[in-house]
């Protein structure tokens, strides 16, 4: 909020009297000290020296781009956050493009212009197997429907690869294939209606998107394709796609923790992957924030013998609201009805780490909690091999135990369930464990339930928590594969 109201405060920021300027490389790279800091992220060259002490992590992780181009690192640590927002009073220009020989073609020229810009587009840079691999697409029509359908050659599709929005007449589709991200994005050729079908042919790895016409015309092109059409890249290397979603409940879940209960558009289908997160963004203050959370499920389901019904309509956060926090602090003032835009999920876990797992350990502290209950909740159901599930719970008081009944009681209902809360500030009177994460707690909890059993042990708390739990983890003898931490 600090810096917020700096921004408007009507300071020259970038220190250019209001002047966009051309920088060039040697220009940037004179501006390298903490008291005179510009660095280039995509193409655009900030003036970061009065941002330094805003950093959220710190002026030392600011320096290391002091001077340079800082969007690799930048993506590397928190792509998500919007610096141009963050940052637009502190623009002083963009990169200048380097001087070009004479005899160099005007492609190779536009070429070096993008690359200058840090705009090089990856998508066209594909290396062979994703090449190999590109999925494709076709349309036809009846007088009432359009399907689109798209070729993924991935053999294993399944809803939680595909992702629809189709606003007005703007139709994204997206397909996650491993680390890549397949997108068929148009300006469509008529209206449709609001509510569409999906349809995935799981083993040959076809998915149909079945719009319905608003009238009956004939369509003579299937639109207008808007800037990611048909194009195949690194998921790490698209942008953010959000829809506004409407709250629809926030309930207490302790004195600080609120379960809020997201409502998608019905122009949405998207299933939020199990250990995976979304983004939130709200403008506070005029400036646009963007925050991770992860998706849970409204309760924690103590049947385990049916597979759960996932209630793909709503998204379900629960968030800490900190005395404090620029995010959580606007989170809180939303009323029901409100819209929030929520982005596409993100994370590295893969349901398959926890395929053929007889022991799942996880390590929990505070709202860490949150990736493990859609974990426990996939193990519990699906995973057959499994026979124990233990949940080490670490949290300050006995009041910041989240969902603490439901846990005791899924422990009592299932024997391979059992949860320890690990205090770090009890007071006077708790009989459990206390005390902070450590290899000797560790041990005395971490029992293979045969010798040689298949274990993974997952962990997700505040940073240093999580680095912790990991160094422990390497000195108790478990391996890479045998661990799983949760981190942005
Ligand atoms: P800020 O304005 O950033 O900070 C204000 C003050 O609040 C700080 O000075 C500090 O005292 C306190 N504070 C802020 N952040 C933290 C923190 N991370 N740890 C300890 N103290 C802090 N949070 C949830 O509540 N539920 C989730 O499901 C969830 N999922 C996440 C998933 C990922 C991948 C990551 C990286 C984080 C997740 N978080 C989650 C944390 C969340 O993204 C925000 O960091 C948090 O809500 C605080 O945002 P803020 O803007 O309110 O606080
Ligand atoms: P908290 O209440 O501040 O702390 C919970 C417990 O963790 C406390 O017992 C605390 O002990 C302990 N702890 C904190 N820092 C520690 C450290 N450095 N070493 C060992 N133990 C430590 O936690 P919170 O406010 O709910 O924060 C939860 C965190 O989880 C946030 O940072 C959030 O970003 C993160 N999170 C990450 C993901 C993800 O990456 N996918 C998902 C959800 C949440 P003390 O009292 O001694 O500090």
């Amino acid at each position: 909020m600090d810096w917020i109201r700096l921004t408007k405060s009507g300071k020259d920021l970038a220190g250019v009297k209001g002047r966009l300027v051309e920088v060039t490389e040697e220009e940037l790279a004179k501006h390298s000290s903490k008291e005179d800091c510009w660095i280039c992220i995509r193409g655009f060259v900030y003036n970061v020296t009065p941002y330094m002490e805003y950093h959220p992590g710190g002026e030392e992780e600011l320096m290391k781009a002091a001077g340079t181009d800082g969007t690799d690192l930048f993506d590397q640590v928190h792509r998500w956050v919007n610096y141009e927002s963050m940052l637009k009073e502190c623009l002083v220009g963009r990169m200048a493009l380097k001087p070009v020989s004479v005899s160099k073609e005007i492609s190779s020229i536009s070429e070096e212009k993008k690359r200058l810009n840090g705009l090089l587009l990856e998508k066209k840079v594909l290396d062979a197997s994703a090449k190999d691999s590109t999925p494709s697409y076709d349309w036809f029509q009846t007088d009432s429907l359009i399907t689109i359908v798209i070729y993924t050659k991935q053999k294993d599709m399944n809803a939680e690869l595909v992702i629809v929005d189709c606003e007005d007449k703007r139709l994204r589709g997206e397909i996650i294939l491993n680390d890549y991200s397949y997108v068929l994005e148009v300006d469509l050729d008529h209206a449709v209606e609001e509510d569409f079908l999906i349809k995935i042919a799981e083993k040959i790895g076809k998915v149909e998107i079945n719009l319905k016409k608003k009238d009956n015309n004939h369509w003579k092109t299937l639109g207008q394709p808007l800037e990611s059409h048909n194009t195949f890249v690194k998921r790490k290397s698209r942008d953010l796609f959000y829809r506004k979603c409407k709250l629809v409940s926030k309930t207490e879940v302790t004195h600080d923790t609120k379960l809020f209960c997201f409502k998608l558009p019905e122009s949405t289908h998207f299933h939020i992957p199990t250990g995976q997160h979304v983004y939130l963004k709200h403008i506070i203050a005029g400036t646009e924030v963007v925050k991770p959370y992860t998706p849970l499920l409204p309760f924690l389901p103590l049947d385990f013998e049916e597979p759960s019904c996932h209630d793909s309509a709503n998204i379900y956060l629960m968030i800490k609201i900190y005395p404090s926090g620029l995010f959580t602090q606007a989170l809180d003032r939303l009323q029901i009805g409100d819209c929030i835009s929520i982005s596409n999920p993100e994370g590295n876990f893969r349901k398959s780490q926890v395929e053929a797992v007889e022991d799942l350990v996880l390590l929990a502290a505070g709202t860490g909690f949150t990736p493990m209950v859609k974990v426990l909740s996939f193990a519990l159901t699906e995973v057959v091999s499994l026979r124990t599930a233990k949940l080490i719970f670490f949290n300050k008081t006995e009041d910041d135990i989240l969902w603490r009944n439901q846990l005791e009681q899924l422990a009592l209902k299932d024997e391979r369930f059992e949860v320890q809360f690990v205090l770090s500030e009890p007071a006077r009177g708790w009989a459990g464990q206390q005390g902070r994460i450590s290899s000797s707690l560790l041990s005395g909890f971490l029992k293979r339930s045969r010798k040689d059993s298949k274990v993974l042990v997952c962990i997700c708390g505040p940073a240093p928590f999580t680095e912790q739990g990991v160094q422990c983890l390497k000195d108790l003898g478990y391996s890479q594969e045998e661990m799983h931490a949760f981190t942005a």
